[in-house]
């Protein structure tokens, strides 16, 4: 295989596994300079985003680069300029730019996250109703609307409803719609290109903004300063900004005086997780998105057995799938069979005993227990723990008290942060859903 065509498999892998921000900003800029005896060498067509490719995304290039070329490699990342000329993709690139900003721009809200389908109960309703306020008020009622909670209780659902109702009253309010993490890469980008003239335009002049999972900037101190001075340019016109995160403000560490301030200046309101009746009706309207009318009682028993939203959706999905492939009715022998297979694919909990699944864990990634176990702060163990958290938590039902005192002590709140964070990548992340089910198989057979 020659060096373009490695390249090119390689970032098509690579663009299954980050988001698509990440991807387009930072991974699909980079080429392959050279690769002699076992030592890759990468460049970027940004170099000033080098270092933060390699700082961040070493591990995950290097096992694929790995996988193709079956050997273990070492990755050298250079700052060295781009030649012109040197890529025959050049014009192509530059072709592209302008398409990519205009997609950039278009407001990506969910088409199926409106009000209509969102059902309210008590755990919701407050939140639903400073919503709807603020759909029917932007910018006036509550500024900013703070929503927190845990993984999959709808705060994404519920901002973007917002947007889709104010849209509809008007389809020329200017919205903008990322996840903390996007508005952080477009920072960097506009840094290292020079564009934040462009950055401001596109973000200061906007009559609602909406970000998802803002707690992403903790600690990032530059993008906070930016998001502050967006904050104020918008709400300074009355333009309304809707905020998610998985905490509430004064639980993000590491977040400016004045940007918790500001936060605590809106609106703040927790959605707790969904009942048995609300977890119901969230069933059948997703059913009903589906074109597929499921009986009440047959909803019960779904939702009886399976816990949590995202995979009641799962669940939903396949007993649609199989009803609709094998041809047989969507009743009540056909969500028992369904039902049987997941509940048989879900692991004995309690059966195995957490130092098994440390040492499973370990294994998995190559680390000492003492490293996995320890408390230092290293880059390469933060996923990896996670990983180890999430396991004892959801597969094997360790409370978060108990995870910490096992691994030396940690905070609880550290570990509870750990597990929704791995929570919240199985959804998206095809790397962390490959790993959780390598080592889920290595510890239940
Ligand atoms: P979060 O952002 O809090 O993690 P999401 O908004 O992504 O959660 O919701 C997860 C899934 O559950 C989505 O498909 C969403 O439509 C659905 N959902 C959550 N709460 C509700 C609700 N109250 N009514 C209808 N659907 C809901
Ligand atoms: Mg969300």
């Amino acid at each position: 295989m020659d060096n373009e065509t490695l390249w090119r498999m390689v970032l098509s892998d690579l663009e299954q596994q980050v988001s698509k921000a990440v991807f387009q900003t930072l991974l699909s800029q980079t080429t392959l300079v050279s690769f002699d005896n076992q030592i890759v060498t990468i460049a970027c067509r940004k170099p000033l985003l080098i270092n933060l490719i390699e700082k961040r995304y070493y591990d995950l290039i290097k096992k694929i680069v790995d996988s193709y070329t079956k050997s273990d490699t070492r990755l050298v990342f250079t700052a060295k300029s781009f030649p012109h000329g040197e890529h025959a993709a050049g014009p192509l690139f530059t072709l592209k730019l302008p398409e990519r900003i205009e997609v950039q721009r278009s407001v990506r809200l969910n088409p199926d996250y409106t009000f209509e389908n969102f059902a309210v109960s008590s755990s919701n309703q407050m939140a639903y109703a400073a919503a709807t306020a603020v759909a029917n008020n932007p910018g006036s009622s509550y500024n900013p609307l703070f929503l927190y909670g845990g993984v999959g209780v709808g705060k994404t659902h519920l901002m973007q409803a917002v947007g889709h109702f104010v849209l509809n009253k008007n389809k020329n309010t200017r919205i903008l719609s990322c996840t903390g993490e996007e508005f952080t890469n477009e920072i960097i980008e506009a840094i290292s290109t020079k564009t934040t003239t462009g950055f401001k335009k596109k973000y200061r002049h906007l009559d609602m903004l909406l970000i998802d999972d803002i707690q992403f900037i903790a600690g990032k101190y530059g993008i906070q300063e930016e998001f502050f001075h967006t904050f104020n340019a918008i709400a300074q016109v009355k333009g309304q900004i809707i905020l998610t995160s998985d905490r509430p403000p004064e639980e993000i560490n590491k977040l400016e005086a004045r940007l918790q301030s500001r936060f605590e200046g809106g609106l703040t309101i927790d959605i707790g997780p969904p009942d048995f009746e609300l977890k119901t009706a969230i069933l059948l309207i997703k059913a009903k998105q589906r074109g597929v009318n499921i009986p009440t009682e047959l909803a019960k028993l779904i939702t009886s057995n399976v816990d949590n939203i995202r995979k009641l959706e799962g669940v939903l999905l396949r007993i649609i799938t199989e009803s609709q492939t094998r041809g047989i009715p969507l009743d009540e022998n056909l969500v028992r069979s369904v039902l049987g297979k997941v509940i048989k694919e879900a692991p004995k909990k309690n059966s195995i005993a957490p130092e098994k699944a440390i040492q499973a864990v370990a294994a998995y990634y190559n680390l000492k227990l003492s490293q996995i176990k320890g408390t230092r702060r290293d880059r390469v163990l933060a996923l990896p723990r996670q990983v180890l958290y999430y396991i004892l938590r959801s597969e094997l039902g360790v409370p978060f008290m108990e995870i910490g005192e096992l691994l030396g002590g940690r905070d609880h709140t550290t570990v509870l942060y750990g597990v929704r964070k791995i929570n919240e990548l199985l959804s998206t992340n095809e790397k962390i859903q490959q790993d959780v089910l390598g080592i889920k198989t290595k510890l239940f057979g």
